[in-house]
């Protein structure tokens, strides 16, 4: 092996097939979903029996729209169907129903979390294939219920230059598909599948080198692995004088390299023709609208609003990968945004440790937003310590009492008697004469040191705030 000449600079594009989460198929009626026992989920249209017609599904071509506004691309409002032919045993037409000309969408752009743009070529709806399954005994047994079911396949620019673009790009999309409620993207379950595109170039070079096609990865974990394979690879085949061939590939993860499947096809060679089942779509200014107006808040948006509520981009990308939380965050939050950090650490320690001891989720937890920042707002003004504020939070689950209620009912809103406070006090801070002494000449952080002793001797009988401003008292007499 040469040793790899650094000058060369890897090009990728990615084409990803997400599954849209309607209840039934593309162009038919019939249901679909993971983990149904196999062929129950088939009828004439999946199966292609001769003379069975295609529909179309409004809600695949709503749930398509919406993408494909929210990455900012153009909607062709009269889009074309097509039929892409080729032999697979899991696709029993022999063609498959997708779009070449006049996509649904087309020339939109993301920009991902490094500031890079990324180009949308297109993004198309088209049908998924069966699945074939390989047995030990050498048996391929072949399951339809998955042909047919719905897919966005969105193409971007050869626009990135690493694997951590490649991963910031697929994260981006990832969350924006989620939060549009348009798929389900879970990886395992197939729901999101990448097909990686990758060449090198020299620096200077005018044109793109020769790509290889790595196809159908299953994780992002994947996809970075994928990356570095190739482009070492491709490196080294260059560096020794060799050739790229265009190829189609699969990636093996026990081995930890990539296959080749079939030299790489054209657009030709599929034989592209207008399906002559479905005419043209149409879509209208108002459906657009309509869509336009229903795209919740996408999460680039949502992070530049937490950055400005001074979260770290840890604490972001916890709330952005836990939206039932983020949600109640923001309900606690209304415009308060002075204790932003401690309603932060609430939410993300208290109520989640007590929704992981019970298994439940936060949309059942008993405490309101309103409720629990009315809590932390308490604790903040000093009127009791975190301690107590536990208590008082353990309280509120139990009796679904307001936190003024239980803050009461717990006998913390009682006027303290001041005398015995101060006698109190002044107890402890003769067990400890020469810290005293300092304190008295004026050395503020035994003040620290004080509240400590005082606060675990009176066992939460006096506010904090009270027993603060009772030492500061001394230290200015
Ligand atoms: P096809 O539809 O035949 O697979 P496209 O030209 O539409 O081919 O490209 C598919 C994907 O490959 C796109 O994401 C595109 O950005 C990417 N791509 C095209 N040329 C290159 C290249 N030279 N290097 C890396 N990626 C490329
Ligand atoms: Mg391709």
């Amino acid at each position: 092996m040469t040793a790899l000449d650094n000058t060369w600079k890897m090009v990728i594009g990615l084409e990803v097939h997400v599954q849209l989460n309607t209840k039934t198929k593309m162009f038919t009626t019939s249901d679909w979903g993971y983990g149904e026992s196999p062929n129950t989920q088939i009828c004439p249209v999946t199966l292609g029996y001769p003379g069975a017609l295609p529909t179309i599904n409004q809600l695949a071509v709503k749930k398509g729209i919406l993408i494909g506004l929210s990455l900012n691309c153009k909607i062709n409002q009269i889009t074309k169907f097509a039929r892409k032919h080729y032999f697979y045993p899991d696709l029993p037409k022999g063609y498959q129903i997708s779009q070449f000309e006049d996509p649904l969408c087309e020339h939109g752009y993301v920009n991902i979390e490094n500031g890079k743009k990324i180009n949308i070529v297109r993004a198309h709806l088209e049908e998924d294939a069966g699945k074939t399954i390989h047995t030990i005994e050498g048996d391929a047994l072949i399951d339809y219920n998955r042909a047919g079911a719905p897919l966005l396949e969105i193409v971007t620019g050869p626009d990135m230059e690493s694997s951590s673009d490649a991963i910031a790009y697929l994260n981006y999309l990832k969350e924006t598909i989620l939060t549009l409620n348009a798929s389900d993207c879970d990886m395992e379950k197939g729901n999101l599948r990448v097909d990686l595109n990758i060449s090198v170039m020299k620096e200077d070079d005018k044109k793109l080198g020769i790509r290889r096609e790595v196809k159908n990865i299953n994780s992002f974990r994947n996809v970075e692995k994928a990356i570095n394979y190739e482009f070492d690879f491709q490196r080294n085949i260059l560096n020794a004088g060799g050739r790229i061939n265009q190829e189609t590939l699969l990636w093996d993860d026990k081995q930890m390299v990539t296959h080749s499947i079939r030299t790489k096809e054209d657009a030709h060679d599929y034989r592209y023709f207008p399906e002559p089942d479905l005419p043209p779509l149409k879509i209208s200014d108002n459906l657009i609208d309509e869509i336009k107006k229903s795209i919740p808040k996408l999460p680039n948006e949502i992070r530049e609003e937490l950055l400005s509520y001074k979260l770290n981009s840890e604490q972001i990308d916890f709330l952005i990968s836990n939206r039932n939380i983020l949600k109640y965050f923001e309900l606690m939050l209304s415009d308060n945004l002075k204790n932003c950090i401690k309603y932060y650490n609430w939410v993300t320690i208290e109520v989640v440790k007590y929704l992981k001891e019970t298994s439940s989720s936060i949309d059942s937890f008993p405490i309101a937003p309103i409720n629990l920042r009315e809590l932390v707002d308490i604790e903040v003004e000093g009127k009791i310590d975190h301690k107590q504020a536990k208590e008082i939070f353990s309280s509120m689950i139990k009796t679904r009492v307001t936190a003024k209620q239980a803050f009461k009912d717990m006998g913390y809103d009682k006027e303290e008697n001041h005398d015995d406070m101060e006698s109190f006090i002044k107890g402890v801070l003769d067990q400890f004469p020469s810290e005293y002494s300092r304190l008295l000449s004026g050395e503020e952080k035994l003040v620290n040191f004080f509240m400590g002793n005082i606060m675990k001797q009176a066992k939460g009988k006096y506010k904090p705030a009270n027993i603060t401003a009772y030492l500061k008292k001394i230290i200015e007499n």
